[in-house]
């Protein structure tokens, strides 16, 4: 992909060379010229009023009939025929964009066992569900996946496809995509429709989380999409008669290039911060890697995961998979206690879905306290201890259940 400028074509009005971020773009002599910075991001094609710049694409790309695609499809996780909570998540937004667009919301599942589990859907808002049934498909296939979800999309046209930000979602929204010749935005943290011309707006961090890019996908379909888990919240809604559409397929597992042959489940004491209903974080303020034990001790009674902010993840006194925010998880727990953390926008739009949060902070003027529901203003090192006492003798008087 490259470049193209028509100098004949070219009136020197500038338009480019202003719109450029990289300064891949210079007047010469009243002619726009490249610089070796030009990145081939096509903004000043668009920009160009004269239509003198070209972005030249390597082989022909056929032009799509957007309107004959129609829809909206989530496609369903599951592991070992368990769905996945982001699945619900992608089904609350999708419900969303189907109504904002009047269309269809259609789940797809590739399983052996879920049959139960299709009506259910009715109650999220889904209309149709999709379910390829095979005993292979129990477990993730890799090339299955790719191979059916491209035969399905071709046939069925939808115009919007969401999934996962998951490793599996991760691993074969791309494939999809590439086999499609669409555009795929990775990693969302946003989603909505563009009110005039019908296009999914696709709102994602970039440039390593410094900005909020809004990407929109107006020449290919489907538009698809990868969600961080945790972002929407799910709920039941009226519950509509779903229609199933059930495929058997007999795959042949001799045929498939891969073969699992051992499942390893992973121990997994500590649950994964997205799904937790109680979280204890702690930040700088904490001091140091040993001082964390009177945040797990808070954890322990409370029965919480611990996490922790960036600064607490970079000084190397918590794991990087427990780190919140922008550049973390996003959560969005019952309850959120964020311990000597002092509410870096970062931080905040990782917990802003928490239901209740709870703020302890030496410092009265720390912006966490703008956010938080209940604050203390007090040294965490003295707090914790009295909350931790405080909730021992409440339950042993089981005031409260555990
Ligand atoms: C591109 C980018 C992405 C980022 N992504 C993330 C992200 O995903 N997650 C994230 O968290 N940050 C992220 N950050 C960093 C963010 O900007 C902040 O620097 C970080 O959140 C601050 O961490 P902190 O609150 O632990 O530390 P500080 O800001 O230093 O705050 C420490 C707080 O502890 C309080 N304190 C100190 N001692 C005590 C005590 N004894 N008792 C009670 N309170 C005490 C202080 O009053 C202070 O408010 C990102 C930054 C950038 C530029």
């Amino acid at each position: 992909m490259g470049i193209k400028i028509q100098v004949e074509l070219c009136t020197g009005c500038g338009s480019c060379h202003s719109i450029c971020p990289y300064g891949g773009i210079k007047l010469v002599n009243d002619k726009a010229q490249l610089t070796s910075e030009c990145s081939a991001c096509g903004l000043c094609v668009e920009e160009c009023p004269t239509k003198a710049i070209l972005l030249i694409r390597e082989g022909s790309v056929k032009q799509v009939d957007i309107s004959k695609y129609k829809g909206v499809w989530v496609i369903g996780e599951h592991y070992s025929n368990n769905i996945e909570g982001v699945v619900y998540e992608l089904v609350e937004k999708g419900r969303e964009l189907a109504d904002k667009l009047n269309v269809d919301l259609t789940v797809v599942l590739l399983g052996s066992q879920l049959d139960d589990e299709l009506e259910e859907f009715g109650q999220y808002g889904v209309d149709v569900v999709i379910y390829i049934m095979s005993p292979v498909l129990e477990n993730y296939y890799s090339e299955l996946y790719v191979k059916i979800l491209t035969n399905l999309i071709k046939k069925n046209k939808p115009e919007i496809v969401l999934m996962g930000a998951t490793p599996i979602g991760r691993d074969f929204a791309p494939r999809i995509s590439k086999r499609l010749n669409t555009g795929l935005t990775a990693d969302c943290t946003g989603l909505d429709i563009d009110s005039e011309c019908k296009n999914l707006l696709q709102t994602r961090p970039t440039f390593g989380g410094n900005i909020m890019a809004t990407i929109k996908t107006p020449h290919s379909r489907p538009q698809m999409s990868t969600v961080r888990p945790g972002i929407f919240k799910p709920t039941k809604k009226m519950g509509r008669k779903v229609r199933i559409r059930k495929f058997y397929y007999n795959f042949n597992q001799k045929d498939l290039i891969t073969k699992i042959l051992k499942i390893i489940k992973k121990e997994r004491k500590i649950r994964n911060l997205s799904d937790a209903d109680i979280i204890v974080a702690g930040g700088r303020g904490v001091g140091s890697k040993e001082n964390f034990i009177i945040l797990e001790e808070l954890a322990e009674v409370l029965n919480a995961e611990v996490a922790g902010s960036r600064v607490a993840v970079e000084l190397n006194w918590i794991n990087s998979d427990r780190q919140v925010g922008q550049t973390g998880k996003i959560v969005s727990p019952k309850l959120y206690i964020a311990c000597g953390i002092s509410g870096a926008s970062q931080h905040i739009v990782g917990i802003q879905c928490s239901d209740i949060i709870v703020a302890i902070n030496k410092d009265p003027n720390a912006p966490i306290f703008e956010i938080a529901h209940y604050g203390i203003v007090g040294d965490l090192h003295r707090v914790i201890p009295e909350l931790i006492k405080e909730i021992k003798r409440i339950k042993s008087k089981e005031e409260i259940p555990n």
